[in-house]
């Protein structure tokens, strides 16, 4: 790290109540984060999590390159949704860019997870969509777990791939190729629960298919189970077209 805590932007000129929302994000993003490792979806420093803040144009994602153990809520990066960095002492993550273009291209989106899972990884390396082939899955995801296209880092390609893949299925978690896991939510806590269940589901299909061929699910079964899932188990209502549960 080239960067020193407090060398960064100073505090931003922010709405009061605004500011109450970073806050509180930047301890949650902060929190979540911690789910990765104890989930085992991450190795070393890799995997993200970021969350939109409510009623700015303006988001809150993990430092590039600190160890899990050393993140706290006021090294969280606040940056804006071209991805510049607006408050921290912390450069961002470097896929910032690829947050920034989820959520200026799908406003009901409040959170961002980007992970290496390893089996979800493998499918991605494989090129290949996992298919919806238990209850699990037609809940969560409404059907497969997409593969996106290749793309490297640093432009818009990937944040590209992956609304673009996005839009064409239910599932809130595409497969980048070659990649990765990026999974989206209501919030931050949706996304990174979606991660952790794209990660069970790779295991268990991958299993499934190494012993034998996995048996699909008709169509409309999985449109029941996804139907039933997202609008009457759980204790929450409905969010609008986006994981939540
Ligand atoms: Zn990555």
């Amino acid at each position: 790290m080239s960067e020193i805590p407090g060398s960064g932007p100073g505090r931003a000129d922010i709405d009061a109540a605004v500011r109450a929302e970073i806050d509180r994000l930047r301890a949650e993003v902060c929190a979540l984060h911690a789910l990765l490792p104890s989930n085992g979806l991450v190795a070393w420093t890799s995997g993200n999590v970021s969350a939109r803040v409510p009623g700015a144009d303006l988001m809150v994602i993990k430092p590039s390159g600190l160890d899990y153990e050393e993140l706290t809520p006021e090294s969280m990066v606040l940056c804006d949704l071209d991805g510049n960095v607006v408050e921290g002492a912390y450069k961002p993550s470097s896929d910032t860019g690829s947050h920034a273009y989820v959520y200026r291209h799908r406003p009901e989106v409040g959170g961002v997870v980007h992970t290496h899972s390893t089996y979800a990884t493998a499918w991605s390396a494989r090129g290949e969509a996992i298919p919806c082939v238990i209850t699990a899955m037609a809940d969560e995801f409404g059907g497969e777990i997409p593969v996106g296209p290749f793309a490297l880092i640093g432009d818009e390609a990937i944040g590209k791939g992956i609304i673009e893949t996005l839009d064409g299925h239910r599932s809130p978690a595409v497969l980048m190729r070659n990649h990765g896991v990026f999974t989206i939510g209501k919030n931050a806590r949706a996304a990174v629960k979606a991660a952790v269940m794209t990660e069970d589901v790779a295991r268990t299909v991958h299993l499934a298919r190494a012993y034998g061929e996995p048996i699909p699910i008709p169509r409309a079964d999985i449109d029941a189970l996804h139907h039933r899932y997202t609008h009457v188990y759980g204790q929450q209502p409905p969010a609008d077209g986006v994981n939540e549960q």
